[in-house]
């Protein structure tokens, strides 16, 4: 982590004239703030929206004693404490400690009812993860128990999910409905999503995933899916994004295209499962889709680095370290892809089956391990590249026209948030210029 940044000249964006204010006597020289952070030992962040890909990966710009203003939610000014000129309604002190943007975990299924401990206990028995999903279980398992479960149930479970991924860091978080199956469960299940958004503090970003086949009627499946459930979603706006599973076990690289082509009609994003298990091509379609992302990776190999390379950055490998760690399989070649110059994000797949990871800094860290990347390559990858899989592009970094999504690490170096495992745990985390952690709670809906 090394560069430097510039000290603002007075580019306060948004930021309030007090002057102007009074009657504008003067030359307006004295900002107002609504809330000013000082005591930051260390900041340190992407240089803007993602994606970065390639050597720009691993290159964040660090300010030491700095300051950071925040008006209306969003980063008006950031810079050295001691270049500050302005004034704040509120200003609160960090002690020295570091400060990095908030988290974006662009790849969750936070909506599940039930639990999947008997599988556990088959894995650690011996029994495979495909094996179990061939005879019922697995993801077959929570979609019945999620279709058992009333809509306050799954916010309920859903919501205390996000507070414990708020609480490692995230201020940005994709979740995915996948657990419903027909149309009417896939729509109760966005609509647990957008119940479970409306009454979060940090921004959640709604996916349909269209996750396992019919095995009774794999074709009348997917023509309801294209019939009804892609324009009553997009009608309704319950989804930003279509995801499918694309694996010999779910759904094949032409019953994928279809859906793909029918959400890109309807004006939505598109995302897939790729390689998880097999290379049967999902990743050389996403690539050919222009996906904003493709996810998982685990058994990409030359061929599918190339693919992803030859899109210029367009489609992002988002790597889910807490998949392959849980099952035993291959990792993703988070170090090949990068150094192909292809932008890789990471996310906790947090899922109650293959990924049972509960804190978005927990997969960052297991990037270190398993996925071949540095940490400042992990900062960004669940920063701005993360932001960018979801094509957002006022989150994952911290300067003006970002929103006031940022961690106060409990240490003066940065790194101290991706470096260890299931901590240590942020001191405090914002999202648009509030403090949600700690906090009474980071969901406002939560009810038991
Ligand atoms: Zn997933």
């Amino acid at each position: 982590m090394s560069g430097d940044l510039t000290p603002p000249a007075g580019d306060f964006a948004g930021a309030r004239d007090a002057d102007a204010r009074r009657g504008g006597r003067s030359g307006g020289r004295e900002f107002e703030v609504d809330v000013l952070l000082t005591g930051i030992g260390q900041l340190v962040t992407p240089e803007g929206p993602g994606p970065h890909r390639g050597p720009a990966q691993g290159r964040l710009r660090r300010v030491d004693d700095a300051a950071l203003a925040i008006v209306r939610g969003d980063v008006a000014w950031l810079g050295r404490a001691a270049d500050w000129r302005g004034r704040a309604v509120r200003t609160v002190d960090l002690g020295g400690r570091a400060v990095v943007p908030g988290l974006v975990d662009p790849h969750t299924h936070l909506v599940w009812a039930g639990d999947r401990y008997d599988d556990l206990e088959a894995r650690l028995a011996g029994e495979s993860y495909e094996a179990i999903l061939a005879r019922g279980g697995g993801i077959r398992h929570t979609m019945r128990a999620t279709a058992g479960a009333d809509r306050a149930t799954l916010v309920r479970l859903a919501g205390a999910r996000l507070g414990a991924l708020v609480a490692s860091g995230a201020t940005t978080v994709e979740v995915k409905s996948g657990y419903g199956g027909g149309v009417a469960a896939e729509i109760a299940s966005l609509g647990a999503i957008a119940e479970l958004a409306a009454g979060a503090r940090v921004r959640v970003v709604p996916t349909l995933l269209i996750h396992v086949p019919d095995p009774d009627d794999r074709d009348g499946h997917l023509r309801d899916v294209v019939e009804r459930l892609l324009p009553e979603v997009a009608a309704r706006a319950l989804a930003w994004r279509v995801d499918v599973f694309v694996e010999a076990s779910a759904f094949t690289v032409a019953e994928a295209e279809r859906v793909l082509r029918a959400a890109l009609e309807l004006g939505l994003d598109v995302t897939l499962h790729a390689d998880q298990f097999h290379r049967v091509g999902g990743v050389e379609l996403a690539a050919r889709m222009g996906a904003r992302s493709v996810d998982h990776l685990e058994a990409s190999g030359p061929a599918q680095i190339a693919a992803l390379a030859a899109t210029g950055g367009k489609t992002v490998a988002t790597l889910l370290p807490g998949a392959s760690f849980e099952l035993g399989t291959p990792h993703a070649p988070g170090r090949a892809l990068i150094d192909a110059g292809v932008p890789v994000a990471v996310g906790s797949d947090l899922n109650p089956g293959s990924s049972p990871v509960y804190a978005t800094s927990l997969a960052l860290a297991l990037a270190l391990r398993l996925n071949g990347l540095r940490p400042a390559e992990a900062l960004t990858a669940g920063t701005a590249n993360a932001a960018a899989a979801l094509g957002l592009r006022d989150a994952g970094w911290l300067g003006p026209g970002a929103r006031a999504d940022l961690v106060v690490v409990p240490d003066r170096d940065a790194r101290a948030l991706v470096a260890g495992l299931g901590g240590p745990r942020p001191l405090e985390v914002w999202a648009a210029g509030r403090r949600v952690f700690p906090a009474a709670t980071a969901y406002d809906g939560w009810r038991a």
